[in-house]
């Protein structure tokens, strides 16, 4: 039967995105590099929080996230009224295209940005725009160039996937206050956990002094918790009242809450982690450059490696891929010529570097 029901405007034009594989044929043990997980695990008291909620299955979950929101707030500094959390950042990345953005409306995002900032505006009926990096770094006055009179929203992450690189606190300073006061800028943070740089701190204070700023971060990455999909949101009071009118009332599970509250209290076990993610990471940096790839000094807690040409790395993913080891294409991401690569424990790092070296050197 014919039909004529149609979607909003919009999301017709979203292909759909394709997360990092875990899966190739031939190789005995895979070891999945390809989507920033931490390869470590997450704290062992967060699965213990976990596995203690399956006595209580049968009850909603707190829908104000109580005890998490105090969790965050009191091991970062910050106002618990002023926290959202939600199902990844992903789902709060979501709830602001569809509170701030619409028809009529753009979207301004980086180059190389997050794919989900696109999928977002155009499922919003919003126009996402895409601004050139410099160079694999973002441009602050090639965004601040593209704002216009229809700007809602600026995504921008710092450090950013999947370039890894990092611009300093004073331009995205200067960011924040050369924005016209209707365009909201949002910082993602998925990867501030893992920056080292003295004085960083993900935002927070830039979100603290201004009404224009929100800061993002997910339980996903450094904490090891992909599986239960937690992230959440700092932001100034009239955001946050906004994002608490759209989202859904339990859109965090018992589960999540539980285990997200322990490990980001498991400062400890955060801590190890970035440790651990940086010794590795410099590592490999050095030993790829050492074969003739370079890449971008990276905050995040994965490298992006540079090959002669697309071509290239084609064929260095098939030989990783060979050892089992898998790493991220990242062509959908204009980088042609690269692979993302996460930074896994030593057994893995060791075996990506054995493997791209002896791929350089048989070229
Ligand atoms: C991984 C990632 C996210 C999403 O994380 P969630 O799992 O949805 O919390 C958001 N932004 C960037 C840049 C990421 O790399």
């Amino acid at each position: 039967m014919a039909h004529q029901i149609s979607a909003q405007p919009g999301i017709m034009s979203v292909t759909p995105y394709v997360g990092g594989e875990g899966k190739t044929h031939g190789a005995n043990h895979v070891t999945k590099l390809s989507s920033n997980e931490n390869l470590l695990g997450p704290s062992p008291r967060a699965v213990e929080a976990y596995r203690e909620i399956s006595g209580n299955l049968a009850t909603y979950p707190d829908g104000g996230h109580t005890a998490l929101r105090q969790a965050i707030a009191d091991v970062h500094g910050l106002h618990a009224d002023r926290i959202i959390c939600g199902a990844g950042s992903d789902e709060i990345l979501s709830l602001l295209c569809q509170a701030y953005a619409g028809q009529g409306t753009e979207i301004v995002h980086t180059e190389h940005g997050f794919a989900m900032y696109a999928i977002y505006a155009k499922v919003a009926g919003s126009t996402p725009v895409v601004v050139k990096e410099d160079t694999r770094h973002t441009d602050v006055d090639a965004l601040l160039a593209a704002v216009t009179d229809r700007t809602r929203l600026m995504f921008v992450a710092n450090p950013n996937n999947p370039t890894g690189t990092l611009i300093p606190d004073a331009e995205i300073e200067r960011l924040a206050d050369s924005l016209p006061p209707h365009v909201l800028l949002v910082m993602d943070g998925a990867y501030a956990e893992f920056v080292r740089e003295p004085g960083y701190d993900g935002y927070a204070s830039l979100v603290k002094q201004r009404e224009n700023v929100v800061m993002t971060r997910t339980f996903s990455k450094v904490y090891g918790l992909g599986a239960l999909r937690v992230g959440w949101a700092f932001g100034p009071e009239h955001v946050i009242d906004v994002l608490g009118r759209v989202r859904g009332p339990f859109n965090v599970t018992s589960a999540a809450l539980a285990a997200a509250e322990v490990a980001v209290r498991d400062t400890e076990w955060t801590e190890h982690c970035v440790i651990q993610n940086e010794v590795w990471r410099e590592w490999l940096a050095r030993q790829l450059a050492r074969a003739g790839i370079p890449s971008d000094p990276s905050h995040g807690n994965f490298i992006c490696a540079r090959f002669p040409d697309a071509a290239t790395a084609h064929a260095a993913d098939e030989a990783l891929r060979k050892r089992g080891l898998i790493v991220r294409d990242v062509q959908g991401y204009n980088l042609p010529g690269c692979l993302r690569i996460t930074i896994g424990d030593e057994t893995a790092t060791r075996a990506v570097a054995d493997t791209l070296t002896q791929f350089m050197a048989s070229r």
